[in-house]
C-alpha cells in the first residue's frame, strides 16, 4: 500500500508491485514514518520553499521498519532486523563525500522529494549503507524519531556549546523539544523556550526546560534579558523558522 499525495490535501491509496532490492540494498517493510513540517507544506500547500509538489508524491523521510529481505552482496542483515533508513541517499565519490561531508554530497537524492518516493509507502529499497539497526526497545513511533534527531544532534555540533551555557530555543516542535532534551542531557545551563501552543509549552517544561514563554503574551528577549539583567543566553536556537524568530 502506497499513500500517494496527489493534489493539496490529497492522498489516494495506491497498490504498487513489490519493489526488488537491486544488489547491494536491503527490502524494508516500513513500520512507522514521522510527519515532517515540510510534508505539512507539501500536503497544506502543494509544495515547500518555492519547490513546488510534482504529483503523484510520496512524501515521509523519518522512517522505521524491519528487514524484509536483501539484495545480492549484502551481509550482516537478517529479516526481521529492526531499522531506522536514512531517507538521503549519498554517491560516496564526489569531492564532498570524499572528504567525509555526504551531507552535502554533489549528487544528493532525498527520498520524498519529486521523482524519488519517500517512505509513505509499505515497502521501500534502499542501499544497505543508509540503514541503522534499532533496539528492540524501541517502538515503532521511537524509532521514528531517529531522522528529527540526527537534525538536532547535527545542529548542536554546530552551535558547539559547553556545559552551563544558557540557550534559548524557539519553537517546541519535534526539533525544539529533542534539542530542550538533548541539552538538558548535554549539561546545558538555563533553557528558555518560546512556544505558542501551550501543550507544547508543557512538554519543553517536562523535558527539561526551566521555562516556557507564551510568545503572544510576552516578549520572549525581554523577559530572558530581565531574568538575566541584561546578560542574555549564550546561545539561541531556531526550531520555528518563523519571520519573527530570526533577528
Ligand atoms: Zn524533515
Ligand atoms: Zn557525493
Amino acid at each position: 500500500m502506497t499513500a500517494e499525495l496527489t493534489a493539496p490535501r490529497e492522498f489516494r491509496l495506491t497498490t504498487r508491485p513489490l519493489p526488488r532490492p537491486a544488489p547491494g540494498e536491503l527490502l524494508v517493510r516500513v513500520a512507522a514514518c514521522g510527519i515532517c513540517g515540510s510534508d505539512l507544506h507539501n500536503y497544506l500547500e502543494g509544495g515547500i520553499g518555492g519547490a513546488p509538489a510534482v504529483y503523484p508524491m510520496v512524501l515521509g523521510h523519518e522512517p522505521c521498519g524491519r528487514v524484509a529481505g536483501c539484495g545480492q552482496g549484502v551481509t550482516g542483515w537478517a529479516p526481521g532486523d529492526r531499522v531506522a533508513v536514512e531517507p538521503a541517499v549519498y554517491c560516496y565519490h564526489c569531492e564532498f563525500c570524499r572528504a567525509g561531508r555526504h551531507n552535502i554530497c554533489a549528487n544528493l537524492r532525498f527520498m520524498s522529494q519529486p521523482g524519488d518516493p519517500g517512505f509513505f509507502r509499505e515497502y521501500v529499497t534502499a542501499p544497505a549503507a543508509s540503514l541503522f539497526p534499532l533496539p528492540p526497545t524501541l517502538s515503532p513511533a521511537e524509532g521514528s524519531l531517529f531522522e528529527p534527531l540526527a537534525v538536532v544532534l547535527h545542529s548542536l555540533e554546530l552551535a558547539a556549546l559547553r556545559p552551563g551555557e544558557d540557550v534559548a530555543i524557539s519553537g517546541a516542535g519535534p526539533i525544539g523539544l529533542l534539542t530542550t532534551a538533548l541539552l538538558r542531557l548535554a549539561g546545558a545551563g538555563r533553557i528558555w523556550v518560546s512556544e505558542p501552543v501551550r501543550e507544547r509549552r508543557e512538554l519543553a517544561l517536562r523535558l527539561g526546560a526551566d521555562a516556557a514563554v507564551d510568545p503572544r503574551a510576552e516578549d520572549p528577549v525581554r523577559a530572558i534579558l530581565c531574568e538575566t539583567k541584561g546578560r542574555g543566553a549564550d546561545a539561541a536556537i531556531d526550531c520555528a523558522s518563523q519571520d519573527d524568530t530570526l533577528n
